[in-house]
């Protein structure tokens, strides 16, 4: 149940209420301007409608409360630093699947962000398969970890597996993952979550919605409203790729929570060649992110090989996603190098990506602006219609943020309409 406040409720009016919940012995957990009640149920809660107090009552019939969507319809953005998660901007974590040495923790931080991730991922503590490999360094792992993030002006995000390491992957990390294999170690869910750091949540290889949803309960449940799940692929019967990365989860949970959704690519299919398409698609699918692993030499990664891409094609990959994330009302922040020059270098290829873009979108536009012209002389209508150029420069206007955008839009609709005289003149 959902109670929220009236904006005029005093705290004697709020105290009220409060006391007849203590007094039927149902949970709650007070938010801003309201109240989640997650437990009892019973007459009484009608009569909380009729509270001074009270504006709305609102039953909420899924077994997850504090992450439905309804509890803040307006989204929650998680800050990592200066950086927000779940708001407008598009975020790529990227990063190698472990923390091998500092030469290549260092190497491919300042790679990745030079290409426009926002964040460094790499893992310390590695959930493996087999107890025969490669596991991670743990605590020097963090160390490097948090070296190479700051020295690329990256926060960072790594794995912890038991509680007995909570402590210590908090005190170097910016967020905390909780891997797919513990998504629902409901001890370790609560420990993370009383850091009161950013917790990445990811979906278990067999997790329904629901059942993600309820983990993030756990951590929701300690106060800790900063979380950021996490799509990875689920186990089905599909061999083709490691996991099936299922997408449909990612609009099923933007409007069944609050909390922003990221899509980890890599491991959800295990292949490098089908990482920039599932990225493509995840952000189509409404993702405020993505999770990709990164290496400076992928065939050489140390776990997860097969899936890790190198930095050109995470930079080109970054170019796509830079171009049609405002298509899908997104935008991915401008690529920051270290120096000012990898900044000029990087920002130049984002450029020319989107000016690619422009152009097909362009061809595209007039393809369509000679079928207009086509069926107007199919019933002896003049192509040129100075009336219908103006309505749209007008709407041009009320679009972009930049007036000089309105004069290079005049110079389209000219192009255009040479273009239709063109095939005026050939008709006659
Ligand atoms: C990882 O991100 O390093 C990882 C092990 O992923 P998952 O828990 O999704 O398998
Ligand atoms: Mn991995």
């Amino acid at each position: 149940m959902l109670i929220r406040w009236k904006a005029e409720s005093d705290a004697a009016g709020r105290a009220h209420v409060i006391a007849a919940l203590v007094a039927v012995g149902a949970r709650y957990f007070e938010i801003v301007g309201g109240l989640v009640v997650v437990s009892g149920q019973g007459a009484w809660m009608d009569s909380l409608a009729t509270e001074h107090a009270v504006s709305s009552v609102k039953k909420l019939s899924t077994p997850y409360k504090l992450a439905a969507r309804a509890v803040r319809p307006e989204g929650t953005r998680v800050r990592v630093g200066d950086l927000v998660v779940g708001g407008r901007e598009l975020v790529v974590v990227g990063g190698p699947c472990s923390v091998e040495t500092e030469a290549q923790m260092h190497e491919i931080a300042h790679a990745v962000a030079r290409a426009g991730a926002r964040m460094l991922r790499a893992g310390a503590y590695k959930p493996r398969t087999s107890p025969h490999v490669f596991r991670g360094h743990g605590v020097p792992g963090l160390v490097m970890l948090r070296e190479a993030g700051a020295s690329a002006r990256l926060p960072t995000v790594t794995e912890v597996m038991a509680t007995e390491d909570v402590a210590d992957v908090a005190a170097h990390a910016d967020v905390l993952q909780i891997g797919a294999r513990n998504a629902q170690n409901y001890a370790l869910l609560e420990a993370a979550g009383r850091t009161g750091k950013p917790i990445l949540l990811k979906r278990g290889p067999s997790m329904t919605v629901e059942e993600l949803l309820l983990a993030a309960e756990y951590i929701l449940a300690t106060g800790n409203w900063n979380v950021i799940l996490c799509e990875r692929g689920i186990r089905t019967y599909e061999r083709a790729t490691r996991n099936t990365l299922d997408l449909g989860s990612v609009a099923a949970l933007k409007r069944a929570t609050h909390l922003p959704v990221l899509v980890d690519p890599s491991h959800a299919c295990g292949r490098r060649e089908l990482i920039a398409p599932l990225s493509r698609a995840a952000v189509a699918a409404g993702a405020d992110g993505l999770l990709i692993e990164v290496h400076p030499r992928p065939d050489e990664s140390w776990s997860d090989a097969e899936q890790a891409i190198s930095p050109a094609t995470f930079a080109e990959l970054m170019g796509a996603i830079a171009t049609e994330a405002p298509l899908h009302g997104r935008y991915v922040a401008a690529p920051r190098g270290v120096t000012d020059e990898e900044t000029i270098t990087a920002n130049r290829d984002r450029i020319d990506a989107i000016d690619a873009a422009l152009v097909k979108l362009l061809d595209e536009r007039i393809a369509i602006a000679l079928e207009i012209g086509r069926a107007k002389r199919a019933i002896g209508h003049a192509t040129h219609a100075p009336e219908r150029e103006a309505v749209v420069l007008q709407r041009v206007a009320e679009l972009s943020r930049e007036p000089s955008i309105v004069r290079a839009f005049a110079a389209i609709v000219d192009a255009t309409r040479t273009a239709q005289q063109h095939v005026d003149d050939a008709a006659e």
